[in-house]
This record gives C-alpha cells, sequence and structure tokens, in this order.
C-alpha cells in the first residue's frame, strides 16, 4: 500500500525525538538552531546616544553657544551640560546629562570656541537607550534558525556563546556495483556515483553532519556490514539505491535484520515511490531511491524535515502558490514533485518546469527553485492553473 506524502512526512516526524542541546561559540554557531530563549540582560543602546555628528545642546531657538567639550565614540563627556553651552559629539557617542537634542553639524557653524546653531527640536537626533531592544525581552526565540542577523542581535546583547541544538549525525551509504567515484575511469556499464556528492550537499546544507560515508557494493553480506557499521552513534542513518525489489536489492533486509523497524515502503510519489523509512530506538533510517532526482527529492520531502525537527527547528518547508507557464501531464496514480523555476510576475509567481522530468534527469534539479507539487489525476493540469510549491 502506497501512502501519500503528507502520511509519510506524518510517520517520519512522529518518530523525531529533538536532540540535545550544547554551548555553541558565537563564532561557531551560525547555521544553528538555538535550543534557548535568548533574554537580553541590557538595554540596546545601552545610553541615549547620538544619531549624528554634531553637537548635544538643550533643544531651542536659534543661538549662539559656548563649546563645553566633545562626547566621542567611546568616550563620553561626563560633565552635565551647563546652561549656554553645546558640546561636540560623533555618532554613536553618549549624549551628555542635560542635553535634550542633537543637531547635525551641517546645520552649525563652530568659531573661536562658539558654536552658532540653527533651531533645534526637543530629543533631535538622539537614539534612546533601549529603543532596539529592553532589558527582559526576548530577543530570540527558540528553535530559530542563526543566519548573520541573529548572531548580530545575540552579540549586541553581549553573548558569546549561545545554546544550540546537537548538530543530526548522519551516516550516509550510496549502493550499487555500477558506481565509480569521481576521478577514476569508468569501465564498461559503469557510472560516475553522484548521490553520494548531491546528498552530502543536502545533508550539510540542513545543519546536519556528516560523521561517515561509504559507498557498498550490491551484496547481502556487504551491505548488511556497513549498515550496521553506519548506525554507530549516528542520529540518522541514509542509504541510497537498494530499496527496490530487484534480486540485488539489499538495503532493506539488511535494515530489518539490524532491528530497524519499518514504519513505511513506498510513497505515492513520482519521483520517489520506493522510499522506505524505519527506526531503531531513536535512530532514524531512510532508504532513498538511487535514481538520482528521486533521492534529492525524497531528501527534500522526508529527510531534511527530520533534519530540522530533530534541531528543534520548524519541519515546513516555505510555501508558495503560482501559475504554471505550461501544461503538466497527471500522472493517474502518483502525486508529482515537479522541478520548477520560479520568476516574479505583477499578477505574482509564475512556475515553469526545469525541463525534462525523467528521474535519472539530474539536470532537472539545475537552477529548480521548487518541487511543484501535481495531485494524481487524469489529463494534465494546464498553462494558468495554480500549483503548490514547496520552495528549496
Ligand atoms: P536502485 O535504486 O539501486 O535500483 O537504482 C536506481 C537507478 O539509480 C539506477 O539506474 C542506478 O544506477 C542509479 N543510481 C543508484 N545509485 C546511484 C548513485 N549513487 N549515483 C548515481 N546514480 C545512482
Ligand atoms: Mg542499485
Amino acid at each position: 500500500m502506497l501512502i501519500s506524502i503528507e502520511e509519510g512526512r506524518r510517520r517520519v516526524l512522529e518518530a523525531v525525538r529533538p536532540l540535545a542541546a550544547e554551548r555553541v561559540a558565537l563564532a561557531d554557531a551560525r547555521g544553528r538552531v538555538l535550543a534557548e530563549d535568548v533574554t537580553s540582560a541590557i538595554d540596546v543602546p545601552p545610553f541615549d546616544s547620538s544619531a549624528m555628528d554634531g553637537y548635544a545642546l538643550v533643544a531651542g531657538p536659534a543661538r549662539q553657544l559656548a563649546l563645553a567639550g566633545e562626547s566621542r565614540a567611546g568616550h563620553p563627556h561626563e560633565p552635565e551640560l551647563e546652561q549656554g553651552t553645546a558640546v561636540r559629539i560623533s555618532t554613536g557617542a553618549a549624549v551628555p546629562r542635560g542635553a535634550t537634542a542633537v543637531i547635525p553639524v551641517e546645520r552649525t557653524i563652530e568659531t573661536d570656541g562658539r558654536v552658532e546653531v540653527e533651531e533645534t527640536a526637543e530629543g533631535a537626533n538622539i537614539r534612546r537607550a533601549g529603543e532596539d531592544m529592553r532589558a527582559g525581552d526576548v530577543v530570540l526565540a527558540r528553535g530559530t534558525l542563526l543566519g548573520p542577523a541573529e548572531l548580530g542581535v545575540a552579540a549586541s546583547v553581549g553573548r558569546a556563546e549561545l545554546e544550540c541544538a546537537r548538530r543530526p549525525r548522519v551516516s550516509l551509504l550510496v549502493t550499487g556495483d555500477e558506481l565509480v567515484e569521481p576521478g577514476h575511469p569508468l569501465g564498461p556499464g559503469q557510472i560516475y556515483s553522484s548521490n553520494g556528492f548531491a546528498l552530502a550537499g543536502q545533508i550539510t546544507a540542513a545543519g546536519a553532519e556528516l560523521v561517515r560515508r561509504a559507498s557498498v557494493p550490491d551484496s547481502a553480506e556487504a551491505t548488511h556490514a556497513a549498515i550496521e557499521q553506519a548506525l554507530f552513534r549516528a542520529d540518522v542513518l541514509i542509504a541510497s539505491g537498494g530499496v527496490s525489489i530487484g534480486p540485488h536489492d539489499h538495503v532493506k533486509g539488511a535494515l530489518r535484520e539490524l532491528g530497524v523497524e519499518e514504519r513505511f515502503w513506498g510513497v505515492s510519489l513520482r519521483p520517489g515511490k520506493p522510499t522506505w523509512f524505519g527506526t531503531r530506538a531513536d535512530v532514524l533510517a531512510f532508504g532513498l531511491p538511487g535514481n538520482p532526482v528521486s533521492a534529492m527529492v525524497t531528501f527534500q520531502l522526508f529527510v531534511r524535515p527530520a533534519l530540522a525537527a530533530l534541531q528543534g527547528a520548524d519541519p515546513a518547508a516555505a510555501r508558495a502558490r503560482a501559475t504554471l507557464d505550461e501544461a503538466v501531464e497527471r500522472n493517474p496514480k502518483r502525486e508529482q514533485a515537479v522541478r520548477v523555476r520560479l520568476t516574479h510576475a505583477d499578477d505574482g509567481l509564475h512556475a515553469l518546469t526545469t525541463g525534462e522530468q525523467g528521474s535519472h534527469m539530474l539536470t532537472s534539479m539545475l537552477g529548480a527553485d521548487g518541487l511543484a507539487l501535481v495531485a494524481a489525476g487524469d489529463g494534465e493540469v494546464a498553462a494558468g492553473e495554480r500549483v503548490e510549491v514547496l520552495l528549496l
């Protein structure tokens, strides 16, 4: 019985036990998922500061003031501002006590220790303490993927380390007697193994750590031995190829022998029908089809959400609706994941297929922005109809 993509994903996510947290230095935290709410201990900015190079003064009409010193970034002017005076101030410098505005240098004339100023309004050009973040605010929520902006925010509240989810440890096996590693000559009937590289890229892009990688011939013994090793200290095992029903497909048998319990085998999906998923204790094991496009698509649909959920992040892929700019033939039995390129137009997103969609046509992944999900049925989805797209 084939299950739907939705049901497959549900069974995968149901099996996920989120990984423990660990402290990570801020410099190493890009791409990690936060395992704590980050609460600011300080106001940011920490003090009232100037938004301009100019003069700090008491707001009021145009007049002449005596220059009483300077407040530079990192070097505040400590004394309180006195009546009838102004203090030269640079952007980011602390506004002296008693000052109620900053006038930009362009609106002043300084001569011989005196400065002529134009009219200024109360509060002009002052950035207030806590205007960006306040002490006590949760500035980053648990489950957030840490990108450059998040690292900047963490740094600006003084955090040198963050509690992050441990990276999932992934073992990757590619199976097939026909496979040759790039860099070696091809013999008769051989092909270069692309899945090891494409899947490794997807694994690390999903924030996981590739801890083991092996190429396995199509023998029951070798497959058993390789899977046994690969399961050791891994959170996730991914095998590509050898999950169909041919006499040389040994992955499912080996997984079962090693105590990995099947949770599903077979998804009503094109490409990717023979996808297998099982668990042994907390270890998640995926048998992905060997066809290069099927392997990448099923990784995206089933493995990537698992890797996100293991790290406590939202497993849902970003989705969009797009207008198809060409007709797509429906498959009578299976939902299709069609690789599309997206463009923006005045009436929203438009999708065009990346060309031939065979599961062996790896070039169909090049430049793909998303997977358009086309439900099973008769006939075609006509050009101009709207489709749901999972963004890559
Ligand atoms: P399988 O799922 O093992 O029956 O393989 C299906 C198809 O995918 C066959 O044409 C294989 O040669 C091909 N294939 C399997 N593994 C890889 C790989 N690592 N790189 C490229 N093609 C592969
Ligand atoms: Mg094979």
